[in-house]
């Protein structure tokens, strides 16, 4: 399902894993595996359009042409901390994926991200997947697309578990150019920036830090 920027990835695999990760009674293990099982299924989608090049190849059979991409013009940029949780996945899609990391957290009064790490590899003519569990304000997503931006990107794509309207509407208006993958558009944003219903804090629950 796609509205705009938004491509929503609402497969029944997809659909039965979240619901498992929602539930308060899941732990971390079962949580950790969960976010990297979804996050495998959104970056198929994320990769979609990944360019082809023709490529001759022998088989025990014969000769035949075949097609690759070239991971090497990859970046992965998880947002920390709960970007971290979707990295193995994508790395597993892509061997040879580039890491970059980007340290924003939210201030609690004003919602707005804060830098406090930024690391990048050589990222000229790369494709750029943005990891992030949870699109909440999209405060923290759009800054993090505009550091990448600065790089001479080829491209850049977002992929988050969850979205929340509030979220998406900030991404649109400062980056319509990104997609973002998800695997639900959930109802809203409470007074404290979480997502509902969504599944609360997904730090805490992939690291067991509340
Ligand atoms: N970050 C989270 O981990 N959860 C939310 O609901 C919103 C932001």
């Amino acid at each position: 399902m796609s509205h705009g920027v938004l491509k929503i990835v609402d497969h029944p695999l997809v659909k039965h894993k979240l619901t498992i990760m929602r539930d308060e009674n899941t732990g971390p293990k079962e949580f950790r595996e969960l976010l990297r099982e979804i996050t495998f299924l959104l970056g198929y989608e994320a990769t979609r359009h990944i360019e082809t090049f023709d490529v001759n190849i022998k088989t025990p059979i014969g000769e035949t042409m075949g097609e690759m991409i070239q991971d090497k013009k990859v970046t992965i940029v998880p947002i920390l901390r709960a970007g971290l949780g979707m990295v193995d996945a994508m790395l597993q899609l892509l061997p040879n994926a580039s890491v970059g990391h980007v340290g924003l957290y939210r201030d609690p009064k004003t919602l707005r991200p804060v830098e406090y790490y930024c690391k990048f590899p050589d990222m000229t003519d790369n494709y750029v997947f943005i990891l992030d569990p949870m699109l909440a304000t999209g405060y923290s997503a759009a800054a993090a697309v505009r550091m990448v931006k600065e790089r001479s990107v080829r491209e850049v794509k977002i992929i988050s578990l969850i979205a929340a309207p509030e979220g998406v509407e900030v991404l649109e208006k400062e980056h319509p150019d990104v997609r973002i993958y998800t695997a639900s558009l959930d109802s809203h944003l409470n007074e404290h920036g979480y997502i509902v219903p969504g599944l609360g804090d997904a730090g805490d629950r992939l690291y067991r830090t509340r």
